[in-house]
């Protein structure tokens, strides 16, 4: 491990990589899809799910952009009491419609222990917001879980405290984790927050769990999210999280961030190039680990 970054990543050994775990990389199953393996896995979709109608159209069209997993709010963390907070289990079988239509697996988040076991009959995917990185009672809950865990990293929180979060989901029975950077807090207001792209090399040397970027929620402007996502790509990251919705201005959460659909396909389509560099960086690292271990 890289004694230059501070931080005492080793300390979350069943999610470091220490010792023998050096070499291995964690590769998660969801819904079909390998996530930490070989392929690239965008998963988009709207910020909440607020209609049948609005959901299909969404999933139909990611689905025919390349995207392999469908996101979706159902229970949405609200900073103001007085906004859409989410259509609940109306929400979930409406994820589960557009599964059985499209075959996308589906990414949805959970906010309450008590809600674990429901969330779990839908999603394939259980989404830990940044809200709730520190919600020690969701990820003790998040253990006995049989399905993965997308971990988005607190707006507050270093590395080594994401990593700490991951250890105890990992701890409580549920090895099965997938590390996302979704923008830091900073003294910068131009945009939401500050996408921490170093968070994932430094992530991916010091842990064999995968690592997904969302520069939706990162930047908070739409025009931004290309340009954050292809640089997500180059650098390495296993996948991508995009907010997609398909009248934006008209969305009940996030819609600023949000691609239409024809901006989604631009960004699927430019995101080529970026792909083959990433291809290209991921032999030169396999070897570099490999070299590290043998030394
Ligand atoms: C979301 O994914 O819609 C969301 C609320 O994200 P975050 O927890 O990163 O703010
Ligand atoms: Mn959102």
């Amino acid at each position: 491990m890289n004694s230059q970054w501070n931080g005492q990543f080793s300390r979350y050994d069943r999610v470091a990589r220490t010792g023998e775990g050096e070499r291995q990389r964690t590769v998660i199953q969801a819904g079909g899809v390998e996530i930490g393996g070989d392929q690239f896995i965008v998963m988009a979709g709207p910020c909440a799910v607020e209609s049948e109608r609005q959901l299909l159209e969404t999933a139909e069209a990611v689905a025919a952009a390349g995207a392999r997993i469908l996101r979706g709010g159902a229970y949405k963390p609200r900073s103001s009491p007085y906004t859409f907070q989410g259509l609940a289990v109306e929400g979930l079988k409406i994820l589960e419609k557009a599964r059985a239509a499209t075959g996308l697996a589906i990414v949805t988040e959970v906010m309450a222990p008590e809600d674990v076991a429901l969330v779990s009959e839908y999603a394939d995917i259980m989404q830990v917001g940044m809200r709730s990185m520190e919600n020690y009672s969701l990820l003790e809950a998040l253990g006995p879980c049989r399905r993965p865990v997308l971990l988005k990293r607190s707006a507050g929180a270093r590395l080594e405290d994401l990593l700490q979060s991951a250890q105890i989901i990992a701890e409580n029975g549920n090895p099965n984790i997938i590390l996302c950077e979704r923008g830091i807090r900073t003294f910068e207001t131009a945009t939401r927050y500050s996408l921490d792209i170093a968070a994932v090399p430094i992530l991916k040397a010091v842990s064999h769990l995968p690592v997904i970027v969302d520069p939706s929620h990162a930047s908070g402007v739409r025009s931004l999210v290309p340009a954050l996502a292809r640089a997500a790509t180059a650098i390495g990251a296993d996948g991508l999280l995009i907010e997609v919705h398909p009248h934006p201005d008209e969305a009940l959460s996030d819609g600023m961030q949000s691609l239409t659909f024809d901006q989604f396909r631009g960004l699927m389509r430019d995101l080529q190039p970026y792909l083959a560099i990433r291809e290209s960086r991921r032999v030169v690292e396999a070897e570099l680990l490999v070299a590290q271990g043998e030394h």
